[in-house]
């Protein structure tokens, strides 16, 4: 059924890098079979499911959306793929991303744009667009997505699905190719609450193979899944409602607020503040590991080799400049200048010290409430190739996102409206570390 849906949508939507039919119609008679003979259960057996093309998987090319890793092959696969695989998930395909998941609009793909199912004119957001296309486009009906300043949220805002970013460190980062590995979770993207926290039980687990992954007894997130608000203390920051946030994303978020308040929360505003910091902070945290990830990509180790050299250094040179696109050389030339001597201090550690602030105003709020709720994004998805030419406004897109990454709280994004060409608008719940049981409960009132 889902490949019956891809031949019909996906010329015109484009959501996948590649698509492994064979592979997976061969997987999903073995899952069968075992669902049969008893010795597997459970919500995933047999489900199909499409992983953004970040995340390793043996055997089947993993490209980053880039030329560089144009012909990777991974010899392992993520730790959040084995667990699918060992609950039956059934992989079918890989998904297209902003290149190196530098990016909110699925644009600087190396294989083209994803375009947004519910109007082809606009982007999907990123940069898990692909994923959270494909979701909203019936190709898949759940797919995985990475989340370093708003990649899970933000797209599943613009395509009208549910997004989830856990606590940093509940998902196994093993396998995921890095970009800000202190901020990089991967997490689920479905059509519902429900099917969001089915994915998440599974994917959740502790890794040796991972140093920061952390040990929790409280990955039961189902369970949460009780109609129950009573009580609840959220907090709505008047700073991300004020000036920058359209009104037609605006009206169903407060409208939404209004639906928990009915069901019993207790739901009160409140100064966040520091709130102009973020974008800045995160700007230079991110692109700075991200220059120290991307090092490894030098033609020698993996992926694209530049064909004509005639030493070392050029070789190095000329496969950098041949095999990223101009967003990620803008974020490698960003970070090695503000991790260089004499502006280390400057940026980077007044970075650092930022993002430390940003959590303390965050932990004074969950002194107060159990929750946030505030918009995934500023407007509904852009049009294609809107955001291309302007970097900063692009950048200006994430602040409701990515003071959720520097702090490594769980966020979630559930649909609650249209805008008036019929484009969907999301709603977030950011809770406390480890808080994701909460969030889930909250946004299964609107289940
Ligand atoms: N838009 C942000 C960036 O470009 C977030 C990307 C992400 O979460 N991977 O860095």
């Amino acid at each position: 059924a889902c490949f019956a849906q891809i031949d019909k949508v996906e010329k015109e939507v484009n959501s996948f890098v590649s698509l492994q039919k064979e592979a997976a119609l061969k997987r999903a008679e073995e899952v069968q079979k075992l669902i049969d003979d008893g010795t597997l259960s459970g919500p995933l057996a047999g489900v199909p499911v499409a992983i953004k093309d970040n995340m390793c998987t043996e055997g089947v090319t993993t490209t980053c959306s880039s030329k560089i890793l144009s012909n990777f092959v991974p010899t392992f696969s993520a730790e959040a793929v084995l667990n699918l695989e060992k609950a039956g998930a059934v992989v079918i395909g890989k998904t297209n991303m902003d290149e190196f998941a530098m990016g909110s609009t699925t644009e600087t793909s190396y294989y083209g744009e994803t375009k947004n199912p519910w109007n082809l004119e606009h982007v999907p957001g990123g940069s898990s667009g692909g994923s959270c296309a494909a979701v909203a486009a019936l190709e898949v009906p759940y797919a995985l997505g990475s989340d370093t300043g708003g990649s899970i949220r933000q797209p599943s805002s613009y395509c009208g699905i549910v997004g989830i970013k856990p606590t940093y460190g509940t998902v196994s980062r093993y396998g995921l190719i890095a970009y800000g590995s202190s901020l990089d979770q991967i997490g689920p993207v479905a059509r519902d609450v429900t099917d969001c926290a089915t994915v998440l039980e599974t994917i959740a687990s502790h890794d040796v193979k991972d140093s920061t992954s952390v040990e929790r007894q409280d990955t039961d997130f189902t369970s949460a899944l009780v109609n129950d608000v009573k009580g609840m203390k959220i907090g709505i920051p008047k700073d991300y409602f004020g000036e920058g946030l359209d009104e037609e994303v605006k009206k169903p978020i407060l409208e939404a607020a209004e639906v928990l308040k009915n069901a019993g929360a207790e739901i009160e505003e409140f100064d966040l503040g520091l709130v102009k910091y973020a974008i800045p902070a995160y700007y230079v945290i991110a692109s700075a590991e991200a220059s120290s990830n991307l090092s490894r990509f030098d033609g020698v180790k993996y992926g694209y080799r530049t064909k004509d050299y005639e030493e070392l250094h050029q070789m190095y040179k000329k496969t950098r400049s041949e095999g990223f696109g101009p967003e990620v050389k803008r974020r490698i030339m960003l970070g090695s200048f503000v991790l260089s001597s004499g502006y280390y201090d400057a940026y980077y550690l007044k970075a650092l010290r930022t993002k430390a602030l940003i959590k303390k105003a965050f932990d004074s709020a969950f002194a107060k409430y159990d929750m946030i709720l505030a918009p995934a994004a500023p407007t509904t998805a852009p049009k294609l190739g809107a955001s291309l030419s302007d970097p900063i406004k692009m950048y200006l897109g994430d602040i409701y996102t990515i003071s959720v990454n520097l702090a490594g709280l769980p966020g979630i994004s559930i649909p609650v409206g249209r805008d008036a060409k019929g484009l969907p608008v999301g709603m977030q719940l950011i809770g406390d570390c480890f808080q994701e049981k909460k969030l889930f409960q909250a946004a299964y009132t609107y289940e």
